[in-house]
């Protein structure tokens, strides 16, 4: 049987000299186990197997032309000969146990051979020596599932980019895998108008990889947790966050907060009896005029949110629900109030759900990505909170609103301590909403976000 056929490899190297060894100890180190090096000879070592001339020995120091991960402190010379580097090659391999996955005696004699079906496709990658020469077009070409294209602005927040997985743009096929233990941070900067509104979210995170598998459904897949901290002016939240990824294409997410908030008049928490009180942009600034906001208030604040997507080729989808739960106590006849973070008129007590719906065109080189977001607010307001008497109007206080959004992200190489810095802007006009669509704000302004975001690796262990 061939050697390709046993199982479909994520790597096929070709060649078991300097280039193809220091490549699978690297892929190992990184814990891709499943590749194989075909080799036409009959043992390692390609340029130093071959040339053993008399006097044959590199030209560089020796210190240099070795494996930077693999350092030899006791070369006999500075320039070493030939069969001393062919001795540290063959140690490198048994070092890193590379022998049962060296099939020697096999040429690949073109890269249809090993490529073509019923294989189909034998390898993600093949590599021949050092250099990419060709990838299966099955694979090449995007699976109908791939991780998260882009995070922007979530369900979670109008205020900020609030989603507690840093700003992913997608894998490309042969994407590395994720050490199997990582802590990350992300932090990401925004600003707001209409209303107006400006956070920063940081986030820590200790990460465990789930499955090391390869296949883009089980790219990035772990179970996370770590303290989360969205900081604006006057609103302020300390948390802590558990997430799950069990598959790319799903990522799950249960944090509780302390919100506080505090500041100026115009940004702080405003009380009012019922859901079907004024509580418009006139009617705050009113307010605040009269310095009636409740000059500080704080309670916990849960969140648990589901985000689903899918991608075929440049075209992605997604999907975020969010249900936020509150437990704030307010002061004295007070049974909700206006939280300017959502823009909702919320019970102190009870729930409200947000959900996030994109179609996102991700540029192929991950540089940008553009496409389009509806957003919808419900809030579910206890019948204890009406006065009695008073008519229940479910949905009255509902939002929604659509419009595009773009993310460019500068450079993006993977588990680095700074990566994917990127900027992203959306405008949504509001589609539903008690003051926004004419009755008090002009409907032709959108609410904008514009925000800076970047995440990083701080540790990793295989
Ligand atoms: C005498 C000498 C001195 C040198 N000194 C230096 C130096 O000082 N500094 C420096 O940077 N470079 C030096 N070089 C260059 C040297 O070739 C490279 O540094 C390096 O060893 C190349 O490694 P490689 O793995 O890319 O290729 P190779 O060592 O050529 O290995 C390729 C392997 O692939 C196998 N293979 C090829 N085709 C197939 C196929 N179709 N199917 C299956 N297997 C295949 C071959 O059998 C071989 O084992 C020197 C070269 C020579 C000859």
């Amino acid at each position: 049987m061939s050697p390709l056929r046993d199982a479909p490899l994520r790597v096929l190297i070709i060649g078991a000299g300097f280039a193809g060894v220091g490549l699978a100890i690297r892929l190992k180190q990184r814990g891709i186990d499943d590749f194989v090096i075909l080799e036409r000879a009959g043992a390692v070592g390609g340029t130093w197997r071959d040339n053993s001339y008399p006097g044959a020995a590199c030209d560089v120091p020796s210190h240099l032309y070795s494996f930077s991960f693999e350092p030899k402190f006791d070369w006999s010379r500075k320039f070493a000969p030939q069969a001393e580097i062919l001795d540290y090659i063959q140690y490198c391999v048994d070092k890193h146990g590379l022998a049962p996955r060296i099939r020697l005696d096999t040429e690949v004699a073109s890269a249809d051979d090993v490529l073509a079906p019923p294989a189909s496709p034998p390898a993600f990658l093949l590599l021949a020596l050092s250099g990419l020469l060709a990838a299966p077009t099955a694979v090449a070409a995007a699976p109908p599932v791939a991780p998260t294209p882009v995070r922007t602005d979530s369900a979670a927040s109008p205020l900020a980019v609030d989603s507690d997985a840093p700003v992913e743009p997608p894998a490309e096929p042969g994407h590395t895998l994720a050490p199997r233990h990582r802590v990350i941070y992300s932090n990401t900067i925004s600003a707001r108008l209409n209303p107006l509104g400006v956070e920063d979210r940081v986030l820590f995170m200790y990460q465990r990889r789930l499955w090391g598998r390869p296949g883009r459904l089980f790219e990035d897949t772990h179970i996370g947790i770590g303290p989360i901290i969205n900081a604006a002016p006057s609103i302020s939240r300390v948390g802590a966050t558990l997430q799950v990824v069990p598959l790319a294409l799903l990522h799950l997410r249960a944090s509780y907060y302390y919100i506080g908030y505090f500041g100026t008049q115009e940004f702080k928490a405003h009380g009012f009896d019922s859901p079907s009180d004024e509580f418009g942009p006139d009617t705050i600034k009113a307010r605040s005029e009269a310095r009636q906001a409740i000059p500080l208030v704080g309670g916990g604040q849960a969140e648990l949110s589901a985000l689903l997507q899918a991608k075929l080729g440049p075209i992605a989808i997604r999907d975020e629900v969010t249900g936020f739960n509150n437990q704030i106590k307010l002061p004295g006849t007070n049974d909700v109030f206006y939280d300017l973070r959502h823009d909702l008129l919320l019970p102190g007590r009870g729930w409200f759900l947000g959900n996030d719906a994109d179609l996102l065109y991700v540029a192929p080189r991950r540089h940008f990505t553009l496409g389009a977001r509806a957003t919808y607010f419900r809030v579910f307001y206890p019948e204890a909170v009406y006065e009695p008497g008073e008519p229940i109007i479910k949905g009255n206080n509902d939002h929604a609103r659509v419009g595009p959004l773009f993310a460019y992200t500068f450079k993006d190489r993977p588990h680095r301590r700074f990566m994917r810095p990127t900027l992203f802007v959306m405008a949504q006009w509001w589609v539903k909403h008690r003051y926004r669509t004419g009755q008090e704000i002009n409907q032709g302004l959108p609410l904008v976000v514009i925000g800076f975001s970047f995440t990083g690796d701080l540790w990793k262990r295989d």
